[in-house]
């Protein structure tokens, strides 16, 4: 395995550098074909971006998503709500989203207002139009197998590791973080590739005692530093999901690439790697979300006029 990682990629000091970028370009590109063929058929695929925060990293982030959008061809509307949004404002946008025919996809962007609960919003995205799998329905169906968008994240890390020939079928991964929007989805997905999977929380003590048998590990706790060197055993490839942002601005992972740098047979860091595979993803999840949105409203007209 490593000697094709490394055939195909950078190598620093030994390891090879899992860069996300030409990844995120193919993705980004098969989104921007199939929504010039939606086009053809009359149908514009729109994005909804709901926000409700000052925070000036979210705020960037966003507008990367629809400078990202606008190149593949994709509509980004931003529903830029204030910090001070309430519960109930937050509920009854996303209800007229999930309703609204012209929008095919909706993310509702964290962090939220400390007064409203997230987790009864989520429920309100409807399955059909949940592109970064939100709604406990699209968790639930991935859970049994069931077709549902997967958190954007979740499955850059997966398709990260196809895309680099990295083999997870009856190998040990590690991944640390349990959240429901990266850590647990990204083991469900692993599962049904035949991983087996050891997922890490804050609770369960040394690290290296999971992530050392582990043939892939995958961090995403959003702690700086977290994993080291001496937490893997040679050859491993570790994939970085964290994003810290430290106090000169700089945007590190969770890895101390320092350390791991040279134990690893490849590494994909941070920033470089899942980051924008992730937002080609929302883009590609738009587009095949717009696409079963449209088939299912032909079908629904040829069935009223049987
Ligand atoms: P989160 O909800 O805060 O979850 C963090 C997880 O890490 C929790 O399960 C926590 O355990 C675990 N954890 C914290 N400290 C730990 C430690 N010392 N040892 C082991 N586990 C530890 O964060 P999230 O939303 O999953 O995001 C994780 C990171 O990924 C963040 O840095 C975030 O910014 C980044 N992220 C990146 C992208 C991207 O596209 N690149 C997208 C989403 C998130 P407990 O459950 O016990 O608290």
């Amino acid at each position: 395995m490593s000697t094709e990682v490394r055939s195909n990629t950078e190598v620093r000091s030994d390891t090879a550098v899992l860069s996300g970028k030409p990844l995120a370009a193919l993705i980004q590109q098969r989104a921007q074909e199939e929504s010039t063929l939606l086009e053809d058929e009359g149908l514009r695929p729109v994005l909804a971006v709901v926000v409700a925060t000052d925070d000036q990293s979210t705020h960037w982030y966003v507008r990367s998503i629809e400078r990202a959008a606008g190149r593949a061809g994709i509509g980004c509307r931003i529903i830029d709500l204030g910090h001070d949004a309430t519960e109930q404002v937050l509920a009854s946008v996303l209800a007229d989203l999930s309703a609204e025919p012209t929008v095919h996809g909706i993310i509702l962007q964290t962090p939220l207002p400390a007064t409203v609960r997230a987790d009864r919003l989520v429920g309100l995205i409807a399955p059909e139009k949940d592109i970064d799998g939100a709604n406990p329905l699209s968790f639930g169906r991935l859970a049994v197998g069931q077709p549902a968008f997967a958190p954007a994240t979740a499955r850059a890390v997966v398709e990260l590791l196809d895309h680099f020939q990295i083999p997870v079928a009856g190998r040990n991964v590690a991944v640390v973080g349990r959240s429901a929007v990266v850590g647990k989805p990204l083991s469900l997905l692993l599962l049904a590739r035949d991983a087996t999977v050891t997922v890490c929380h804050s609770k369960s003590g040394p690290l290296e005692r999971y992530t050392q048998p582990a043939d892939v590990v995958v961090v995403a706790a959003g702690r700086t530093g977290l994993l080291k060197g001496s937490h893997i055993s040679p050859e491993a490839v570790v994939i970085d999901v964290g994003t810290n942002v430290l106090a000169d601005g700089s945007l590190v992972g969770d890895v101390d690439e320092a350390s791991v740098t040279g134990v690893a047979a490849g590494l994909s860091p941070v920033p470089g790697g899942v980051g924008s595979v992730t937002t080609a993803l929302l883009l590609l999840h738009t587009v095949e979300a717009a696409r079963q949105q449209s088939r299912t409203t032909l079908l629904a007209a040829s069935t009223s006029r049987i």
